[in-house]
């Protein structure tokens, strides 16, 4: 069921399949430096296995940067399945990519991710227990967007007080890009701190609530990130950051919790050449990862655990400012060098 691929840029990567079952992906383990290699399983349509393979080594590398970011005792790893997780997927498909992630015998964590539901997590804990993101069980971590949420508005409070002088976001305009999981809950955050709201999602209907609950004012998603607001938080979609639309930001802050929000790392320091300070991604949104840590990890009273976690990616955040301000360099590329060092100084 898995075939062992050559890598010169991960620890380990695998075909998986099942004829059986219709299973084909893959898993790859880029980094256990710091812990076994943990990051979610994506299911998706790909158009072939390169295309596949790009993304599993691309995931996974991120999720070594991001779990060594959040302080977690965590290598970076990632798993994807190829079809449409509409039509193609079935428990037997899903216990059979249990047995596979099973195999690597605790190297791998799995979890949820795009095209998975806690459901499916279940399943797959039929067969392994090397799965996080469960609804129920002793250490079960439940949906981590509530903290994936704090995260992101503590780190908006320390590009806050970078940018403007002060943390205080009461009267600050946000432009938040996506009502989902994450992003409504920052809308209830910032609503509640005293901030002004403009919000744009695909869905009409959580734009609609959105005015109801937060007051908020409505934008389309095309022109989001142009809004005329103080903060830009991009809450939804990877890549929004690039040579289009940087030059139509308005807001002197990029902070939120969408993944891969550069598309390219040069978008980083076109950012810093505008000067609009961009809190990288993967420092932002490592609240979810540290929730999800708390199952890995078994720990029994997870909330002051998981409080700590959160107030130690604060400081991360202070150091990363300070270290940005100090070399005149992007936020981006101090995060990727302080991550890059601290792998090193484990390394064998
Ligand atoms: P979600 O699927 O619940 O919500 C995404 C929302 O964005 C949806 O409401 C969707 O309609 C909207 N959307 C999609 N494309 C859009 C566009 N072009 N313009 C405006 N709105 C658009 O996802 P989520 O769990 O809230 O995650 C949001 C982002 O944060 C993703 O990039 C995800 O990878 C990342 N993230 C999430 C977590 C977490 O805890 N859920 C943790 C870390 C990172």
């Amino acid at each position: 069921m898995l075939t062992r691929l050559a890598s010169t840029s991960h620890e380990e990567l695998y075909r998986v399949e099942d004829h059986e079952t219709g299973l084909r992906g893959f898993i790859a383990l880029h980094s256990t430096r710091l812990g076994p290699a943990a990051g979610g399983l994506r299911m998706r349509v790909y158009d072939g296995d390169a295309a596949a393979i790009d993304d599993v080594l691309n995931l996974s590398r991120g999720m070594s940067y991001k779990n060594a970011a959040a302080g977690l005792p965590l290598g970076g790893g990632k798993a994807v399945i190829m079809g449409d997780p509409t039509k193609d997927k079935s428990p037997e498909l899903l216990r059979a990519m249990g047995q596979a992630i099973n195999a690597l015998q605790g190297r791998y964590w799995t979890a949820e991710d795009m095209g998975m539901t806690p459901d499916d997590m279940a399943e797959i804990a039929r067969e392994t227990r090397f799965v996080a993101g469960l609804d129920h069980g002793q250490h079960a971590s439940g949906d981590p967007s509530p903290i994936t949420a704090k995260g992101v508005f503590n780190a908006m409070r320390a590009g806050a007080a970078e940018v403007f002088g002060s943390d205080d976001l009461r009267d600050r305009h946000v432009a938040v890009q996506g009502l989902g999981h994450v992003g409504w809950h920052l809308c209830r955050l910032l609503h509640e701190a005293g901030a002004r709201l403009s919000v744009a999602d695909m869905n009409a209907d959580r734009a609609t609530k959105a005015v109801r609950e937060f007051g908020a004012n409505v934008v389309t998603p095309d022109h989001v990130h142009a809004t005329q607001a103080d903060i830009f938080a991009p809450c939804a979609i990877g890549g929004i950051l690039n040579a289009r639309t940087i030059p139509e930001i308005h807001a002197r802050l990029v902070v939120g919790a969408a993944n891969n929000q550069l598309a390219t790392p040069g978008d980083g320091d076109a950012l810093q050449a505008r000067g609009i300070l961009y809190l990288p991604d993967y420092v932002a949104n490592g609240g979810g990862i540290i929730n999800v840590a708390a199952e890995i990890l078994e720990i029994t009273d997870s909330a002051p655990w998981v409080g700590e976690r959160l107030a130690a990616m604060q400081a991360t955040i202070a150091q990363i400012l300070n270290r940005a301000k100090g070399e005149g360099i992007s936020p981006a590329l101090i995060a990727d060098r302080m991550v890059e060092e601290q792998l090193l100084q484990v390394a064998v």
